[in-house]
C-alpha cells in the first residue's frame, strides 16, 4: 500500500483506478463474434477492392515461361528482395503484382494524408544504396511510392515484372523441382525459387454493420481513395466535397491521417468513433541536407538498430531517430521497488499524458473526454499527428462517439448511432484490412507444397516456420513481412532488411548459385515452434506477448480481444526484435545453413 501511495504522489494518478477502469471499456468493447463481425471484400463488396488507379488494363498473352526467382508482391518486400539478389548477381527476377505499378501499401493507400509516421531516414529502404534523400522527417505517400520505384529502376527490376495479376495458386512440381505459379491472366509460370512478399495489411476489410449494402450515397474504403469524387489529392484540398456531408467510421492511424483533409474540404464531417486513437506530437520537418552530407556508410542500418532498441526498452547512449516513438520508450527505472509492476507504471503515466494532451487541445470538453483512450500503450497502433484532434475544434466537424459500440447500422441515406440517424452524401471506411483471417483468405491463394500437402493442411493446428519464413514440406519457397513467428517491431522495415539479406543468402549460397534445391527439415521447423510457445509466455509487459495483449481492448493486435481462438504458435516472436534478428544472424553465421537439407535440382 506504502509503494503504491508514493507511486500515486508521484505521478498524480491512482494505478489500480486507472486499471479498474480499463477493465471496464475493455468490456464495452468485447463482442462475441471477434474476428466474424469484419466483412470480406468479396461479390457484391468486391468494388471496394478493385483499383482506382489503373488507366487501362494491360492487354497480353498469359505467361508459360520459367524464372529463376519470382517474388509475389511487388511492395517494399519484393523490392527488396529484388535488389538484394541483384546485389549478389541473380539475373532471372520476376516480381508479380496485382496493382498497376510497384509500391505496394504505398500503390495502394493514397488517401489525402498519407505519409509514414516512422522517421524516413529508417522507414524508406536502401537510402545509402540508392543515394536519395528523403525530403522530410515524415515524407507523403507520393514520396514513398516513387522511392519504390527507384528502387526498381536502380536494380532493373521493371524488366520482367508483370503487373495487374494476382496469383490464385502455387503448386509445386515434385518431378521437375519447380514452382508453378497460376494467376487470374492465365498465367503458368515456372521458378525454381519464390518468394512470397504479400504485407502484413494487404487486404482492406470492411465493417459488417447491418444495410451496409444498402447506401445509396459514394461509399469507398481508404486504401481505394476516389479522387474523382472528392477532388484534391494526397496532398489534400478535396475541392468536390465542398458541398457534401460525409461519414468516416473508424478512427485508426489512417483516419487520424486522413481527417484532418476532410475536415479542411466537407461542408460537414461526422466521425464515427468506437474507440480512440492514442496521438501523440509528430515533429514533422525537413531534412537538414548538411546533416544528410555528414553521414556516415552505415548509417542506416545504425539508426535503425538504435530506433529498435530504444522503441523496445533497451536504453542506448544516444537516441539518433529522436522521435514520439523513442520518446515514448517506458522507461520503467524511475518506478522501481512500488507494488505495481515499473513498466506498467511508465505505461500508465504515458497514456496519462496522452490523455493531457488531449484535454489540452480539444476545446469542449465533452468531445475531449470522448476522444481518450483508457488502454495501455501499445494496446493499439500508436498515433502521431498534429492536425487530427485540432480537427475537432471546427465547427463544421461532429466527433459521434458510440461509447464503445460502434456504428449500429446503415441505410439508404446514412448512418445510424446512438439511435440518431445521420443522413450523408459519402461514407469513408476507415477499417483497416484483414490480420490473422489465415493465409487463404489474405493471400487469395493455397500453396500446394509437397505430396500434395497445401500450407492450409500443413498449418491446421497453427502456423509452422523456422524463422517466419521458411516451411517444411514447401521447397525453395520463403515467406517475408509477416507477422507470425517474427520479431514485431514498429519499424516493419527494419526486419524487411534483415529478411531480405537472409532470403538472399539462403537463394545464392545454401543452394551453390542455384544449383540445388532446399528444403527446411521437420525436427528444425518443430524446434522453433516450440520456441515460439516458450518465449510467448515471458515478459508479461511485452506488448508482443499474449499476456499484455489479454488485457488489452479489442482490435487486431490482440485478435479482436479473442486471443483463446489463436493457437500460441501462431504468435510472434515473444523476444522481441533485436533478440529475432540475432537469430536470423547467428543461423547464417552458423555455417551450412542449420536445418535446410539440400540436394542437386533437376
Ligand atoms: P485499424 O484496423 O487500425 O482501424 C480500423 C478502425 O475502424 C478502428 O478505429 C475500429 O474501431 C473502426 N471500426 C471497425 N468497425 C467499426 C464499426 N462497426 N463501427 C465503428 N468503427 C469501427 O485500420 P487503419 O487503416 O487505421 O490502420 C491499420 C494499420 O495500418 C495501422 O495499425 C498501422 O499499422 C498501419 N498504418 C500505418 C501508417 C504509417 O504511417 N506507417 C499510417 C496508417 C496506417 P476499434 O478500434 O474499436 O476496433
Amino acid at each position: 500500500m506504502d509503494s503504491n501511495a508514493s507511486s500515486d504522489r508521484q505521478s498524480g494518478f491512482d494505478p489500480a483506478a486507472l486499471r479498474e477502469k480499463y477493465a471496464a471499456e475493455r468490456a464495452k468493447r468485447v463482442r462475441a463474434d471477434g474476428k466474424a463481425q469484419y466483412r470480406k471484400i468479396a461479390a457484391e463488396f468486391s468494388d471496394f477492392a478493385s483499383d482506382p488507379h489503373v488507366e487501362t488494363i494491360i492487354e497480353r498473352a498469359p505467361l508459360h515461361d520459367e524464372v529463376d526467382v519470382l517474388v509475389i508482391g511487388g511492395g517494399f518486400s519484393g523490392l527488396m528482395t529484388g535488389a538484394r539478389l541483384r546485389q549478389a548477381g541473380v539475373q532471372s527476377i520476376r516480381i508479380v503484382e496485382r496493382g498497376g505499378d510497384f509500391g505496394g501499401t504505398w500503390y495502394w493507400n493514397r488517401y489525402p494524408g498519407a505519409a509514414c509516421d516512422i522517421d524516413s531516414t529508417i522507414y524508406m529502404p536502401m537510402l545509402e544504396d540508392i543515394g536519395d534523400m528523403p525530403s522530410r522527417k515524415y515524407p507523403p505517400a507520393p514520396e514513398l511510392q516513387e522511392h519504390a520505384r527507384k528502387i526498381a529502376r536502380k536494380y532493373d527490376l521493371y524488366r520482367d515484372a508483370v503487373f495487374q495479376a494476382a496469383v490464385t495458386a502455387m503448386v509445386w512440381d515434385e518431378v521437375s523441382e519447380r514452382w508453378k505459379i497460376h494467376t487470374n491472366r492465365g498465367d503458368v509460370m515456372t521458378a525454381r525459387y519464390v518468394v512470397m512478399g504479400l504485407g502484413p495489411l494487404a487486404q482492406p476489410k470492411l465493417p459488417g454493420i447491418p444495410g451496409i449494402e444498402t447506401f445509396k450515397g459514394k461509399a469507398f474504403h481508404t486504401s481505394r481513395w476516389d479522387y474523382g469524387y472528392t477532388g484534391g489529392s494526397a496532398y489534400g484540398d478535396l475541392t468536390k466535397l465542398s458541398d457534401k456531408r460525409v461519414g468516416i467510421i473508424g478512427t485508426g492511424a489512417t483516419a487520424i491521417q486522413c481527417l484532418p483533409h476532410l475536415a479542411q474540404s466537407a461542408q460537414e464531417l461526422f466521425a464515427f468513433q468506437r474507440t480512440p486513437s492514442s496521438i501523440d506530437v509528430r515533429g514533422d520537418k525537413l531534412i537538414d541536407p548538411e546533416w544528410w552530407a555528414s553521414l556516415k556508410p552505415g548509417w542506416q542500418r545504425a539508426r535503425m538498430v538504435n530506433f529498435t532498441n530504444l522503441v523496445n526498452g533497451t536504453p542506448q547512449d544516444v537516441d539518433l531517430v529522436n522521435d514520439g516513438w523513442t520518446a515514448n520508450f517506458l522507461d520503467a527505472r524511475d518506478d522501481q521497488g512500488g507494488d505495481v509492476d515499473p513498466s506498467q507504471m511508465a505505461n500508465f503515466r504515458k497514456m496519462e499524458s496522452l490523455r493531457q494532451r488531449i484535454s489540452d487541445v480539444v476545446e469542449d470538453p465533452k468531445t475531449a473526454e470522448a476522444l481518450k483512450p483508457w488502454y495501455n500503450y501499445f494496446c493499439k497502433r500508436p498515433c502521431f499527428n498534429d492536425y487530427y484532434l485540432q480537427a475537432f475544434n471546427r465547427p463544421n466537424v461532429h466527433l459521434v462517439d458510440t461509447n464503445g459500440q460502434g456504428v449500429e447500422r446503415i441505410d439508404e441515406t446514412g448512418i445510424w448511432a446512438n439511435g440518431v440517424h445521420y443522413p450523408l452524401d459519402c461514407i469513408v471506411f476507415s477499417t483497416g484490412f484483414e490480420v490473422g483471417t489465415g493465409f487463404l483468405s489474405r493471400s487469395g491463394f493455397d500453396v500446394t507444397g509437397k505430396h500434395g500437402v497445401t500450407l492450409m493442411e500443413h498449418w491446421k493446428e497453427g502456423v509452422r516456420t523456422l524463422h517466419g519464413m521458411l516451411v517444411n514440406g514447401f521447397p525453395n519457397c520463403f515467406m517475408i513481412g509477416g507477422i507470425d513467428h517474427v520479431g514485431l517491431n514498429a519499424n516493419h522495415v527494419h526486419m524487411l532488411d534483415e529478411q531480405t539479406e537472409y532470403v538472399a543468402d539462403v537463394i545464392v549460397n545454401a543452394t551453390d548459385g542455384l544449383t540445388k534445391t532446399f528444403e527446411l527439415t521437420r525436427e528444425a521447423e518443430q524446434a522453433y515452434v516450440d520456441k515460439i510457445i516458450y518465449l510467448s509466455a515471458r515478459n508479461p509487459m511485452a506488448p508482443q506477448n499474449a499476456s499484455f495483449q489479454q488485457e488489452c481492448t479489442p482490435g487486431y493486435y490482440n485478435n479482436e480481444g479473442d486471443l483463446a481462438g489463436v493457437p500460441v504458435q501462431t504468435g510472434p516472436y515473444g523476444g522481441g526484435p533485436m533478440a529475432y534478428f540475432g537469430e536470423l544472424q547467428s543461423w547464417r553465421q552458423a555455417g551450412g545453413f542449420p536445418g535446410l537439407q539440400t540436394h542437386k535440382a533437376p
